[in-house]
C-alpha cells in the first residue's frame, strides 16, 4: 500500500503545482492587460492636439480672470503663463488663418454683385479661393502678415508688464510655428529680427474698463494697404474741401481715388476727424475694430459713412483696381476733439484680407469667448 501512495501524492503535488502556474499566468496576464491600457491613456493623452476653437470657447469660467494682478501663487502662475500663451497663439493662428464672417459676409456679396465673366468676377473669385483654402489649411490668407496690433481692454489693477511678455512670448511661438511672417526690420539697418519682435512691434494698446474680464483684439495690417493710408489737414485749397463735413467727404473720395490699383481692395475705411496726428491714426485704425456691418450711433456720422461707400463704388475702380462695382466693403468714422487751430482726417486702409479677431479669457487663461 505504501508503494501506491507515493506516486498518488507525487500526481497531486504536480496537479496542484500546474493550477498554480496557470493561475499565476493568468493574473499576470491581467496585470499586463491593465498596465497596457493605462500607458496607452498616458501617452494618448500626450499626443500634442490642436485645440479646436468650439471646444476651447466652451470651458467655463469662473469670475475672477488669474491674467488680471499676476498676484497667483507660484507653482500656479508658471502653468497659467502657459495656458495664456497658448491662447494668444491660437488666437494669433486664428487671425492669420480665417476671416472673420462679417467680412467673409460682405467679401461674398461683392462677388455676387459684380457681372459674370468679367475680371473683376474673376478677381473676387479668387479671393474667395484664398479664403476657402487658408480656413482648410490653417496657414495665413496673405504671405504678408502684417502689422501685429494687440488691443488689450482690462480690469483696474491688471499687471501691463507681465501682459506684455506673454504676448511677446507668443508673437515668438506663432512666427516659429509659421502663422506669421518673419516680418519686423529695424528701421536702420533693415535687420531682420526674426522673430517678429523690436522696438514698437507688436504694437500692443492697453485700455482699462470697468468690467471684470478681459478681451483681447488683434488685428494683422499689411503693408500694401497700410501704405495707402493718409492724413489731411483741412482746409485743403487744392481740393476745395473747407472745415465741414463735406470737406471730410471730398479728402476721404481723393483718398479712395488714389488707393486705386494699389492696396489690394476691395477695403475698408477707418477714419478719424480730428484729435492730433498721433490719436487721430491710432482712433483711425481701431475704428476698424467694428464690425463691417455695424450702425453708427452718430447720425451725421452713420450717413456719411453709407454715402462715401456708395460714392466709392460708383468710381469703377473695383476689386483690385480691374475695374467692378466694388471698391469699398465699408466705411468707419469716428470724431476726437481738435484745436481750434487744426482740423485733421486720418484714414486707415485696410485691404480684403481683413484680418481681425478678439477672445474673452476665462479664470484659467483659457478662451472663453470669440469676439467675432
Ligand atoms: S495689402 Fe493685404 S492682401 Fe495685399 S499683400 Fe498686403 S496684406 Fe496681402
Amino acid at each position: 500500500m505504501a508503494m501506491k501512495k507515493k506516486p498518488m501524492k507525487k500526481a497531486i503535488k504536480k496537479a496542484i503545482k500546474k493550477a498554480a502556474k496557470k493561475a499565476t499566468a493568468k493574473s499576470e496576464k491581467k496585470v499586463a492587460k491593465k498596465t497596457a491600457k493605462k500607458s496607452a491613456k498616458k501617452t494618448t493623452s500626450k499626443l500634442p492636439t490642436k485645440t479646436p476653437k468650439k471646444v476651447l470657447a466652451k470651458k467655463i469660467a469662473s469670475k475672477t480672470p488669474m491674467a488680471t494682478t499676476g498676484s497667483t501663487k507660484a507653482g500656479n502662475s508658471q502653468s497659467f503663463d502657459k495656458d495664456l500663451e497658448a491662447s494668444l497663439v491660437e488666437l494669433i493662428r486664428v487671425t492669420s488663418a480665417e476671416l472673420p464672417d462679417d467680412v467673409q459676409k460682405v467679401i461674398l456679396e461683392a462677388l455676387a454683385r459684380e457681372e459674370k465673366n468679367t475680371t473683376a468676377e474673376y478677381a473676387m473669385n479668387i479671393i474667395k479661393a484664398n479664403i476657402d483654402l487658408a480656413k482648410k489649411k490653417s496657414q495665413p490668407i496673405c504671405q504678408d502678415t502684417g502689422t501685429v496690433l494687440f488691443y488689450v481692454y482690462h480690469p483696474v489693477g491688471f499687471n501691463q508688464t507681465k501682459f506684455t511678455k506673454l504676448i511677446e512670448n507668443s508673437v515668438v511661438t506663432a512666427t516659429k510655428k509659421g502663422f506669421l511672417r518673419q516680418n519686423s526690420v529695424d528701421s536702420l539697418t533693415g535687420e531682420n529680427s526674426g522673430v517678429n519682435l523690436g522696438p514698437g512691434h507688436p504694437s500692443i494698446h492697453f485700455h482699462e474698463h470697468a468690467s471684470n474680464s478681459i478681451e483681447v483684439k488683434l488685428m494683422l495690417k499689411g503693408g500694401g494697404c497700410e501704405n495707402v493710408g493718409a492724413q489731411y489737414s483741412l482746409p485743403h485749397t487744392a481740393l476745395g474741401a473747407g472745415r465741414d463735413l463735406d470737406g471730410v467727404r471730398k479728402v476721404i473720395l481723393d483718398a479712395v481715388h488714389k488707393a486705386q490699383g494699389k492696396g489690394c481692395g476691395p477695403g475698408v475705411l477707418g477714419i478719424c476727424i480730428g484729435g492730433d496726428r498721433g490719436a487721430g491714426y491710432i482712433e483711425s485704425k481701431e475704428q476698424l475694430l467694428r464690425r463691417v456691418d455695424d450702425a453708427n450711433p452718430h447720425p451725421d456720422l452713420a450717413g456719411l459713412e453709407t454715402e462715401i461707400v456708395e460714392t466709392s463704388n460708383k468710381l469703377g475702380i473695383g476689386p483690385m483696381g480691374f475695374g467692378g462695382k466694388t471698391t469699398l466693403l465699408g466705411c468707419k468714422i469716428s470724431a476726437l476733439n481738435r484745436l481750434p487751430a487744426s482740423f485733421f482726417v486720418s484714414i486707415s486702409y485696410m485691404c480684403w484680407a481683413y484680418r481681425r479677431q478678439g477672445i474673452q479669457l476665462g479664470s484659467k487663461n483659457e478662451i472663453k469667448k470669440w469676439l467675432y
